[in-house]
């Protein structure tokens, strides 16, 4: 019998090393902030940013906020980017996605200063995640995985990690970052096909699908490591992209959902502002 990972622990203790250390960079007589973009009615951005402004007060970095209405167009938020590119008490710049649909999303996420770019979705960062450089923001769900795999003692070498979703923001940074700790990694997508031939092989498996339950326990390898990031709200309730429950019965480990991959997400978003505002004052 599998056991669940007791996220919400592993974050409440980094949250307290992150605090120690952005008093350490305000002993300094520097304050970190982060702005905070919002051009959209979604309403589960508008949750996800009040989770980063609460994270924010309790840490104590300062958050400022840009909430858009539906009128705005790509070359005002671009200015707003600007701006805040040039504001040297602005350590990291967030766009809260989706966008509405008529903005550039390649426009908008292509004019975030790369030294800003907290969220990690700058071309120049993905390109130096790609080619394995150490110094850059790895993106905020990839880097809460690895806060979590690392947190339980995952070990990557001789390991065949297997993710299911080959998506920019999760799928294809995760899978880079697997195969830079040694593991040997196979991506799955929609057109994969019987993707149970590959989950089945996994020692570890993430599943960042966003389908409710479509990784069932006859999907997954005896002692698995499995990382659920899926995040699918049906009939008021939240599901995961693993059937959790019966899962539990093969896998060794697994992540929760609610509860799991979107609490390192928050925290790795104020990792990389603290880490942006020690590069940027060279501490
Ligand atoms: P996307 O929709 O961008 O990508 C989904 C991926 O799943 C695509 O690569 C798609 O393949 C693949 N896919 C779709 N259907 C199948 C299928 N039947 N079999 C195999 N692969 C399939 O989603 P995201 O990566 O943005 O998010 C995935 C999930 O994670 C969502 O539920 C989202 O809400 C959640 N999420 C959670 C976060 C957290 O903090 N916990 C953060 C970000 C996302 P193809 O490329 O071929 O279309």
């Amino acid at each position: 019998m599998g056991e669940k990972i007791n996220v919400k622990e592993i974050v409440k203790r980094k949250k307290e090393d992150l605090k120690l250390e952005v008093e350490k960079i305000k002993e300094k007589g520097i304050n970190p902030k982060l702005a905070v973009i919002l051009a959209s009615d979604d309403e589960a951005s508008k949750i996800y940013v009040g989770k980063k402004r609460k994270m924010c007060e309790e840490l104590g970095i300062l958050q400022e906020e840009y909430i858009l209405d539906k009128n705005v167009d790509t070359q005002e938020v671009v200015e707003i980017i600007k701006r805040l590119n040039n504001d040297s008490s602005v350590n990291g710049i967030l766009v809260q996605l989706p966008l509405f649909k008529h903005l550039n999303m390649d426009v908008i996420l292509d004019t975030i200063s790369d030294k800003k770019d907290v969220d990690g979705f700058h071309p120049l960062t993905l390109g130096k995640l790609f080619i394995g450089e150490a110094e850059t923001f790895i993106p905020c769900t990839p880097k809460g995985i690895m806060t979590i795999l690392d947190d339980i003692g995952t070990t990557y070498e001789g390991k065949h990690a297997v993710i299911v979703g080959r998506s920019r923001i999760v799928g294809k940074p995760i899978s880079q970052i697997l195969l830079k700790r040694g593991a040997t990694v196979t991506i799955c997508h929609s057109k994969t096909g019987d993707i149970s031939l590959y989950t089945k092989q996994a020692d570890i498996l993430v599943a960042a699908v966003g389908k409710p339950h479509i990784i069932t326990k006859d999907m997954i390898k005896p002692g698995a490591i499995v990382v659920d990031v899926g995040i699918n709200r049906i009939a008021g309730k939240i599901l995961g992209d693993v059937d959790t429950e019966n899962a539990l019965e093969v896998c060794s480990k697994i992540t929760p959902v609610p509860g799991g991959v979107g609490l390192t997400t928050v925290l790795s978003l104020l990792e990389n502002v603290v880490q942006a505002t020690k590069e940027q004052n060279n501490i």
